[in-house]
């Protein structure tokens, strides 16, 4: 484990968008093993968004990085998505993506095992297109600001999804707790939080690359998400399969929670 919390400046400087994409988004690796952490991230997306209530106008995804695949079930059930990461290389891959730029991922087989989840794996075209079509903008942010989209002042949405983010952004409990109120002030009264969080991981490591990870257990993040001003309404740990994954997380909490009305 790194000694240093790896902060802004060191994703700006040393996050690379393309390995972290080869690293962890494609469905098998370079041995043929299957990537069974997404899959079983997929899942967990699948089953938050099809939960009642989870449905709206529009979403917020916190920290998206250079990924699509926690919008992909989300897509069904929101109208407009705005997609918020901190570093600009991550959020200019993003757009390579959703502007069919040559050199840009190949998210197919994730789509196609998102849709098959979903009932028809033929829908895969389908779904890039809804998605493509559904974020409208890709924007800078820090999740340790009080307005993490500050100077731009987003209007409150139906929903925000955070994915492998937090925990990685924040350096310590306190900062945790404030990114959570943080992004918890882009949420309606009314509205979910859905987040996806390794548990017990203090690193994860690619292209030669170590990122420090705050050390979380289920009842931290869960005291945290309350202290933020919503209910939690779904939480289920899961081991974090072994094997293929360069990190030393114990388990993944995938959460649900809406936050209630100022007091
Ligand atoms: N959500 C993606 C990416 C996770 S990697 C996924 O599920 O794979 C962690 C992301 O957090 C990186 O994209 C990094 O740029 C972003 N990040 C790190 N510190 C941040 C901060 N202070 N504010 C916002 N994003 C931050």
């Amino acid at each position: 484990a790194p000694a240093v919390f790896t902060g802004t400046d060191v994703y700006q400087r040393s996050f690379n968008p393309q390995e972290y994409l080869r690293e962890f988004c494609r469905l098998s690796n370079s041995q043929g093993q299957p990537n069974t952490f997404l899959m079983q991230n997929l899942r967990a997306l699948l089953k938050m968004f099809s939960l009642e209530g989870l449905r709206g106008d529009t979403l917020i995804d916190v920290g998206c990085g250079p990924t699509i695949y926690q919008l992909l079930s989300a897509c069904e059930r929101f109208q407009e998505i705005i997609a918020l990461d901190y570093t600009d290389q991550n959020r200019r891959e993003l757009e390579k993506w959703l502007k069919k730029e040559a050199g840009a991922f190949n998210w197919r087989p994730v789509v196609e095992y998102v849709c098959e989840l979903e009932g028809d794996r033929e829908k895969w075209a389908e779904k890039e297109e809804k998605l493509r079509k559904k974020v409208r903008q890709v924007l800078k942010c820090d999740v340790t600001k009080a307005n993490p989209t500050e100077p731009v002042s987003l209007p409150p949405a139906d929903c925000i999804v955070s994915t492998l983010c937090l925990e990685a952004a924040c350096k310590d409990f306190a900062t945790f707790r404030s990114a959570l109120r943080n992004i918890g002030a882009l949420v309606k009264p009314g509205g979910h939080l859905v987040m996806v969080t390794v548990l017990r991981e203090t690193y994860y490591a690619f292209n030669n690359q170590v990122f420090s990870c705050l050390r979380l257990e289920k009842d931290v993040v869960e005291e945290a998400v309350e202290g933020a001003g919503f209910d939690v309404k779904f939480s289920e740990v899961q081991p974090c399969p072994p094997g293929n994954v360069c990190a030393d997380c114990e388990a993944v909490l995938s959460l649900v929670a809406r936050k209630h009305a100022p007091i």
